[in-house]
């Protein structure tokens, strides 16, 4: 019998800001869908956490037995900067920025996100599919939503009238806000804009003449609105009406309050039962941002390339530090806070290696199956890695204890006991064994003074022939001696 039968999985959906009994449309099937990056940039590591986040949702799922359709968009086009209707396209934008072709960008940072992704052991969605590849199916959704009454064409652009819709549907039920509201606050048009209301939203952008990326319309030569994309694509692969619709947090409005007035304006269905978001990570309290300087790229984490890092983390550390928070809290990340994290790791790792030397007993003097109910009860309320994280930990002591035969288990329990870590440690938070790169820079430098070692020992004899071959050996590996009153050092 699949896990899914005797798991009851609770899910804090954003649309009605409870946590709710998951129950999927299809019996032992779930359809999920996450707003993927828009690559124009390297993507950077609070992106990380959401994709991450979802990852580690994406595998419990798997481990209850739910046969899951994963869809993980790319935006290649159309993605707004600022969200100003009036603005430019991110990707043309920086196709001019770096006299690139667009799709010349496109390619590189996707190709860039797959490595990341792949570097910290993430599951392939099922579907990924771009923005550039559903231009007709952009289309469609736009021609029934005018013919809907709910789109409007002017000067070769198509809005989503916001107020005609509201009249009959609720647009802002997701982010809580209500039109009259958002009405009051804004600004007036001043006339420079073919909105019909401050709050519409563009479904299809005219092209200036210098925009290289466009495609033939009924209406002009153009470009989607951002927000159509993840509509048609959703929907395209998951159906009108869907299990779960993912996102960071940043999304909710007006990404995804979007998206939802589109499929109600275009199929009269809401589309999704379940809508989650993944809250951000900062850097040393602060915002991660480009612009100040507050900012670490994936890739600093496993070198150690960054003045926020005193040394280098494994993917698999990283991870670790993540799943260390709630998907739905803020997390803070600092120097200390993956110090520690690796150290808990460590422990993680060494305990897995341990268990394998546990030999069983006649008897069991810990209660395995509550303990394996109690893993379960924490993924299952909304996915709390934190707990579960902690329930492994107590794991970690029962090993400890087994180890030196302070605490026997049966061999059935045994069983259970080791089935289970693995499937939470490997499967479930995907950390990866002896991927830690402190043991191995541990390792390395260990060889390195021991070849030091022999070198000064050669000096001492006179043999120079072979310290200075030693030397010339490690320069030609990129290891540069220094000599100096403290004996000799090392940089790699
Ligand atoms: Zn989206």
């Amino acid at each position: 019998m699949p896990l899914h039968k005797t798991n009851i999985l609770k899910i804090y959906n954003s649309l009605s800001g409870e946590k709710e009994t998951f129950v999927p449309i299809h019996e032992g099937n779930v359809g999920m869908y996450v707003c993927g990056p828009t690559v124009y940039s390297n993507v950077h590591l609070g992106n990380v956490r959401t994709f991450m986040s979802f990852d580690m949702i994406f595998r419990y799922l798997l481990h209850l037995g739910y046969k899951v359709r994963y869809v993980r968009n790319i935006t290649d086009v159309g993605h707004i900067v600022d969200d100003v209707d009036e603005g430019e396209d991110k990707i043309a934008k920086k196709a001019r920025l770096e006299q690139l072709e667009p799709m010349e960008v496109v390619q590189r940072y996707t190709v860039d996100f797959h490595e990341i992704l792949k570097e910290f052991n993430f599951l392939p969605p099922s579907i990924e599919p771009t923005a550039t590849g559903h231009i007709i199916e952009q289309i469609e959704i736009i021609k029934k939503i005018i013919a809907n009454g709910i789109g409007y064409e002017a000067n070769g652009s198509v809005y989503f009238d916001v107020v005609k819709f509201n009249e009959t549907n609720h647009y802002g039920k997701l982010s809580g806000r209500n039109i009259e509201d958002m009405l009051a606050n804004t600004r007036d048009l001043d006339g420079q804009s073919d909105k019909r209301n401050p709050q519409d939203f563009a479904l299809w952008k005219k092209a200036e003449p210098q925009h290289i990326m466009r495609w033939p319309s009924p209406w002009s030569d153009g470009f989607p609105g951002w927000h159509l994309e993840c509509t048609a694509m959703s929907t395209k692969y998951l159906g009108n009406h869907f299990d779960i619709h993912g996102g960071g947090m940043d999304l909710k409005f007006p990404h995804h309050e979007c998206e939802i007035a589109q499929n109600e304006a275009c199929t009269g269905q809401t589309p999704v039962n379940y809508w989650m978001h993944a809250n951000m990570l900062t850097l040393n309290g602060k915002k991660m941002a480009k612009s100040t300087g507050n900012n670490i790229l994936p890739r600093e984490i496993l070198t150690g390339g960054s003045e926020f890092l005193s040394k280098a983390f494994s993917p698999s550390v990283t991870r670790f530090f993540m799943m260390q928070a709630h998907y739905r809290s803020i997390l803070d990340f600092s120097d200390d806070a993956i110090v520690a994290a690796e150290k808990g790791y460590n422990r993680l790792m060494e305990a897995m290696q341990n268990l394998k030397e546990i030999v069983p007993k006649n008897s069991s003097t810990i209660d395995i199956p509550t303990w394996k109910k109690e893993c379960y009860e924490a993924m299952n309320d909304d996915f709390n890695s934190p707990i579960l994280i902690a329930q492994l930990f107590e794991g970690v002591r029962f090993v400890n204890i087994l180890k030196d035969n302070s605490a026997t288990l049966t061999s059935e329990d045994l069983g259970i006991f080791t089935k289970t870590m693995q499937a939470f440690v490997f499967d479930v938070l995907a950390l990866e064994d002896g991927k830690s790169s402190s043991d191995s820079n541990a390792r390395l430098e260990g060889v390195i003074e021991m070849l030091i070692r022999m070198r000064n020992d050669a000096r001492a004899n006179k043999d120079f022939a072979l310290s200075d071959h030693i030397r010339d050996q490690l320069i030609a590996l990129g290891i540069q001696l220094k000599d100096g009153k403290d004996g000799t050092t090392f940089t790699l």
